[in-house]
């Protein structure tokens, strides 16, 4: 029975990939990936090295969760070394916690190697500090997958009105509820915020507006995904910080 490595991939520029990453992506016999894992990153693995794609849209499985985590298991039962590579960070909305537990249960040893979120990296791509002195002390990251509606929706909507940064994860499907939810709760209108697509990337894009005007502006825009959605007076300082040259 071999090993399975729950492993970041950092949020798409390779650079951001950890050293402990790049390790066990050299050394694995199997590498079980999503659609957000670099696939540059597969260049670094070994002659014959097995390659097994479960790419998920935004919460929209082309493998649901659990024959995603029996082909883990199965190919650690096969293998020595298994690197399971996600994008970002495994335990960030990334199911890495559910991946081990299922390991765990079956008895098979496993380690989480943790990424760079994009949660952090990509505003900073697009030069914003998600916290920053005398402007914001604290953030929060959001599923923004729920309908903000919903009737039993596990987001707390109402502590969003305090004065702090939030970045949404998996939100451009609904930004326009999100927007309005946050204006509901006692958000500003006017509060800036920013979307980013495809941060770390060449072909990185963002687009920056109020509360107010997102919507329309993102529209225009013509944003693609994976993008994530900033809210809050941090993204002001973009103007000032931008050290990107984003594709128009
Ligand atoms: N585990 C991942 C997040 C998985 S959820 C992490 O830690 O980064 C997937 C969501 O992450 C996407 O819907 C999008 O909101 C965000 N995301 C991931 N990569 C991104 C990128 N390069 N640019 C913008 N958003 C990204």
């Amino acid at each position: 029975m071999g090993k399975v490595y729950l492993t970041g991939a950092g949020p798409g520029d390779i650079d951001l990939l950890t050293v402990k990453a790049l390790r066990v992506v050299r050394e694995a016999d199997v590498i079980i990936y999503d659609r957000l894992a670099n696939p540059d990153i597969l260049k670094e693995a070994k002659p014959g090295c097995e390659f097994v794609y479960v790419g998920k849209e935004d919460g929209r499985h082309t493998l649901p969760q659990d024959q995603i985590n029996e082909v883990i298991y199965k190919k650690a039962m096969e293998n020595e070394s298994v690197v399971r590579l996600k994008g970002g960070d495994p335990l960030v909305f990334g199911r890495g916690g559910e991946e081990a537990k299922y390991l765990r249960e079956r008895g098979v040893e496993f380690e989480f190697i943790p990424g760079v979120t994009s949660a952090i990296s990509v505003p900073a791509y697009a030069g914003i500090p998600v916290t920053h002195r005398g402007v914001a002390v604290s953030f929060k990251v959001v599923t923004g997958h729920e309908t903000p509606n919903k009737k039993h929706s596990q987001v707390d909507w109402e502590s969003m009105r305090a004065d702090e940064t939030i970045i949404f994860l998996m939100g451009l499907h609904n930004l326009r509820n999100i927007a309005e939810n946050l204006v509901k709760v006692g958000r500003p209108k006017d509060t800036p915020c920013a979307v980013i697509s495809k941060g770390t990337t060449p072909d990185q894009k963002s687009v920056t507006g109020t509360l107010e005007n997102i919507y329309e502006k993102v529209k225009d825009a013509q944003i693609q995904t994976p993008a994530l959605i900033v809210v809050g007076k941090v993204v002001e300082l973009k103007k000032d910080l931008e050290w990107i040259e984003e594709s128009k």
